[in-house]
C-alpha cells in the first residue's frame, strides 16, 4: 500500500469501477455516496418480495467487469454470477411484426428474409461496418482519456474513415430498406442516451458489442453486481460511506485538498467525481465551467414504472423493446420537443424470465421504461402528471401485452425526471448526462482530469466514453490511469 488517499464523489458503477482500480493499485481510496446505498442508476427497490433494479439491467462487455476483479488476482465468478439472456432482446410493434434480437446469425437471416429479403445481404454489410467502428472506437478509443487536442486528431482518419459525421440511423438506413428493420438495427443509441437520428455513426459499435460479446444478466439482478463490487472494494481494505453527500470540494491554488462532507472536513492526496458533471464544477467546486456545461446538450431523460405481478407470463421475453406508432417524430419530440406526447416506445424488463428469484414464489417481476423530454426542456409538473403516465402506461401495457396486469398488480412505485434530479443530482433530471452527439464526444466532452486542478478527476457517464455499463467502466480505467 502506497501512503497517496484518493476520495471518490458517489458510488456509480463508474465511481466503483475507479475506486476498485485505485485501490487495487494500493491507494487508500474512500468512497462517498449521498444514498443510502451504492450503485447509482444501479439502485436496487425491495417491495412486497419482489427485487426491482431501478437501471441498468443489459449487461455487455462483460469482459470489462472481469478485468477489476483481475487486478487484484481475483475471479468475478468468485462474487457474481453473469447469466446468459436469449434472445438479447425481442422487439415488438404495434402492427404485431416481432423480431427476436439474438445472437444466432441463421435466426436473424431468416427473420430478416421473411420481412424483407433484399435485406439479408444489407444486414451483413451493416455487421461489418458496426464490427469495424467497435474495433476503432471501442477497442482502441475506449479507456483512452482524451486531454489533448491532438488525441483528436490521431484518431482523426478513423473517424473520417467511418464516416462518424453521419447519424446512426442514416448509417444504417444506408445497409437496410425495411423500417421496421431500420429501427430495429437503430434503436441502441437510446440505451445511452443518444438519438439514433444524431447520435454519430460510431455508435453503430453497440451492434457489434452485443453480438462479440452477448448480453448478460446478474444473477440476483444488476444488483447483485452493484454488492459484487463494493465487496470487492471492501476486501481489497476500501472504504465505503453511504448517507455522505459531499456538500463541497475544497481547493488551494491548483489543487483539490478535502471534501466536506455531513458538516466535517475529510482531505485526500487525489480527488475523483462520479456525480454529475455539472453538479461537480457548478455546487461542489463553484466553477464557472459549471455554467458552460450545464448549457451543452443533455440527453433525454425517463419516466420508469416497477411493478410485481401474481402470477408468470411465460409468453414474455427478458428484455423487450415495444415500438409505439411513431418513431422518428416520436424520438424528435423527446429530444427537441417541450410536451409530453400522447404516444411513447417502450422497454419492458421482465427480469423473472432469467432469474425467478427476484420477485416471491408464482409471482413476477417488471419495470417499463418510457424515454420522456428532460426539464430543461419541458417544464411538466411530474408530480401530478406522473401518476397519470404511470397509469396510461400500464393501460396501454394491460392491453397489448400482459393480460389482467391491474388484477394481478401486487406492487408499484414509479421515478421521475424530478427523482434523477433530486436523488441523483442530475442536471436537468438527464438519465444519461452530456448527450452523446459527435460534437460532445472524446475530447469534446469533460475530461478525465481537470485542466487547472492537477489532482481533481472526473469518472462515469458525462466523461469520454459516456453513459451505460461498459462506458463509465471504460471511463474509470481511463482516468484510472491518469490517477495511478
Ligand atoms: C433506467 C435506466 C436504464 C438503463 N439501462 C442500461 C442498460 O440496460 N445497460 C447499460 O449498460 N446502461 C444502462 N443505463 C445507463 C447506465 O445505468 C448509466 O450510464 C450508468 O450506470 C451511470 O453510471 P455512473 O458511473 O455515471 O454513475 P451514476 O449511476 O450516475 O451514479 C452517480 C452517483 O453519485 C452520487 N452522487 C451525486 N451527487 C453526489 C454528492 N454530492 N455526494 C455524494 N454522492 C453523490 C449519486 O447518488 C449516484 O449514486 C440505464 C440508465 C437508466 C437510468
Amino acid at each position: 500500500m502506497s501512503d497517496r488517499t484518493a476520495a471518490v464523489i458517489g458510488a456509480g458503477l463508474g465511481g466503483l469501477a475507479l475506486a476498485i482500480r485505485l485501490q487495487s493499485a494500493g491507494i487508500a481510496t474512500t468512497l462517498f455516496e449521498k444514498r443510502d446505498l451504492p450503485g447509482g442508476r444501479a439502485y436496487v427497490y425491495r417491495d412486497a418480495g419482489f427485487t426491482f433494479d431501478a437501471g441498468p439491467t443489459v449487461i455487455t462487455d462483460p469482459e470489462c467487469l472481469k478485468k477489476l476483479w483481475r487486478l487484484s488476482g481475483r475471479r468475478m465468478e468468485d462474487y457474481v454470477t453473469l447469466l446468459p439472456v436469449a434472445p438479447f432482446y425481442q422487439l415488438c410493434w404495434e402492427d404485431g411484426f416481432k423480431f427476436d434480437y439474438a445472437d444466432d446469425q441463421d435466426a436473424i437471416d431468416r427473420q430478416i428474409a421473411l420481412k424483407s429479403p433484399q435485406d439479408v445481404a444489407g444486414y451483413r454489410r451493416f455487421l461489418d461496418y458496426s464490427r469495424d467502428v467497435y474495433r476503432e472506437g471501442y477497442e482502441k478509443l475506449g479507456t483512452v482519456p482524451f486531454l489533448h487536442f491532438r488525441s483528436m486528431i490521431k484518431a482523426g482518419p478513423q473517424l473520417a474513415r467511418l464516416q462518424s459525421w453521419r447519424s446512426v440511423h442514416s448509417m444504417v438506413a444506408q445497409f437496410i430498406k425495411d423500417d421496421q428493420l431500420r429501427q430495429a438495427f437503430s434503436f441502441h443509441t437510446l440505451l445511452v442516451g443518444g438519438n439514433p437520428f444524431e447520435t454519430s455513426s460510431i455508435y453503430a459499435l453497440i451492434h457489434a458489442l452485443e453480438r462479440q460479446g452477448g448480453v448478460w444478466f446478474a444473477k440476483g439482478g444488476t444488483g447483485a453486481l452493484v454488492q459484487g463490487m463494493v465487496n470487492l472494494f471492501q476486501d481489497l481494505g476500501g472504504v465505503i460511506h453511504c448517507n455522505a453527500e459531499v456538500e463541497r470540494i475544497e481547493t488551494s491554488g491548483r489543487r483539490a485538498t478535502a471534501l466536506q462532507v455531513n458538516g466535517e472536513r475529510h482531505p485526500f492526496d487525489m480527488i475523483a467525481s462520479n456525480a454529475d458533471v455539472v453538479h461537480t464544477y457548478d455546487k461542489l467546486l463553484g466553477d464557472p465551467k459549471g455554467k458552460s456545461l450545464a448549457r451543452k446538450r443533455h440527453s433525454m431523460s425517463l419516466f420508469v414504472t416497477y411493478f410485481g405481478l401474481k402470477g408468470e407470463r411465460p409468453d414474455l421475453r427478458h428484455h423487450m423493446v415495444l415500438f409505439g406508432k411513431r418513431y422518428r417524430a416520436l424520438i424528435h419530440e423527446i429530444f427537441h420537443g417541450h410536451e409530453l406526447q400522447d404516444d411513447f416506445s417502450l422497454y419492458l424488463h421482465a427480469p423473472s424470465v432469467t432469474d425467478p428469484s427476484l420477485a416471491p414464489e408464482g409471482c413476477s417481476a417488471y419495470y417499463v421504461l418510457s424515454p420522456v423530454p428532460h426539464l430543461g426542456q419541458a417544464d411538466i409538473d411530474w408530480d401530478v402528471v406522473g401518476p397519470q403516465y404511470r397509469d396510461r402506461i400500464l393501460d396501454y401495457l394491460e392491453e397489448r401485452y400482459i393480460p389482467n396486469l391491474r388484477r394481478d398488480l401486487m406492487t408499484v412505485r414509479h421515478f421521475t425526471p424530478f427523482d434523477f434530479r433530486d436523488e441523483l443530482n442530475a442536471h436537468h433530471g438527464s438519465a444519461f448526462s452530456i448527450e452523446p452527439i459527435l460534437t460532445q464526444s472524446a475530447w469534446f466532452r469533460p475530461h478525465n482530469r481537470d485542466e487547472r486542478l492537477s489532482n481533481l478527476y472526473v469518472v462515469g457517464a458525462g466523461t469520454h466514453p459516456g453513459a451505460g455499463i461498459p462506458g463509465v467502466v471504460g471511463s474509470a480505467e481511463a482516468t484510472a490511469g491518469l490517477m495511478i
